[in-house]
């Protein structure tokens, strides 16, 4: 049976306030699958805390709905048990950029294939609306008593910095738009970050509405490329890296961009620098003893160790 929108969309109840954005994203997320041929078998979606987290509830491919800030080293621990899986990761700002960060930053020095789709709507949503790490400083949002009084991060930036291979940013209510840029972050061979500015109507209704995302958001100049041509070419890498952290640094608040501000396809992932280290098998490949326990031979894993 082929793979359309009906045949992903599971049964759960979507409790998410009308008009907000991760309806936009689930949308999108749908379409990529669609568009990128995924076996729903082997596409699983993995998501850490939050509004956004609901999601894996609400596509029929494999999901897990994990712990706050730890999506990222579930989503790496499926795709090196089974490499053949597509792994994409639905989390939020303040999970993957707060409690998260340190598990965010050291996704890019293993450069495993998986893709974080990132709902950023500067709130913790599900607990009420608190700033989080991306809501600027001196913006005041529905359950602040008082404007924020914390600087923001930048995650694109922090994400060049970090050796992300695939960094761009897409908005929530412009589905087609997000869907493109899913389905070349699934494309892309190694770790991949969309981070995508979410509409929350609940908590930050003035900050992402729609009119504001087209009145401040805009895509990237037609003249700017930060595609990599030649990754085994160390001064065009770091060019193109200085020119989309240049870009970012002249970003503000109220003037952002979408598009892919940086993107080098080096093939050299984790699952790649594994095999070159003849390691074992990843675990789908071992055969289960009757209990279930898979019967590894660790022999390989030893010898690779030994000084
Ligand atoms: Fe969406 Fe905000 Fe409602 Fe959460 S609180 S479901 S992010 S609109």
């Amino acid at each position: 049976m082929a793979t359309d929108l009906k045949s992903l969309t599971s049964n759960e109840f979507n409790d998410w306030c009308p008009g907000c954005g991760d309806s936009g994203i689930v949308l999108a997320v749908k379409n990529a699958i669609i568009k990128t041929n995924l076996d729903p078998h082997k596409t699983v979606i993995v998501s850490g805390i939050g509004c956004s987290s609901k999601l894996p509830h609400l596509v029929n491919v494999n999901g897990v709905h994990t712990l706050h800030g730890r999506a990222i080293p579930f989503a790496e621990g499926i795709k090196l048990a089974n490499p053949e899986l597509t792994v994409l990761l639905d989390s939020g700002d303040g999970d993957t950029y707060g409690i998260g960060v340190g598990h965010f930053i050291s996704a890019a020095r293993r450069n495993t294939n998986i893709k974080l789709f990132i709902h950023d709507n500067g709130v913790y949503s599900l607990t009420k609306g608190q700033a989080s790490p991306t809501l600027p400083e001196g913006r005041q949002t529905k359950s602040l008593p008082a404007p924020n009084i914390n600087g923001a991060l930048n995650p694109l930036s922090l994400a060049i910095m970090s050796g992300y291979n695939f960094v761009a940013r897409a908005q929530s209510y412009k589905v087609n738009e997000l869907t493109d840029m899913m389905v070349k972050a699934i494309q892309h061979e190694g770790l991949a970050l969309v981070d995508i500015l979410q509409g929350c109507p609940t908590y930050n209704p003035e900050f992402t509405s729609a009119p504001w995302f087209n009145t401040h958001v805009k895509n990237l100049p037609s003249d700017y490329d930060g595609f990599v041509k030649d990754p085994t070419n160390n001064e065009e890498v770091n060019d193109k890296k200085l020119n989309a952290i240049k870009l970012l640094l002249s970003e503000n608040p109220d003037n952002m961009h979408t598009g892919i501000f940086f993107q080098n396809e080096d093939p050299d992932t984790f699952e790649n620098r594994l095999k070159k280290r003849n390691m074992p098998s990843p675990l789908s490949q071992k055969i289960m003893d009757q209990d279930g326990n898979p019967l590894t031979d660790i022999e390989p894993l030893l010898k690779s160790l030994e000084v």
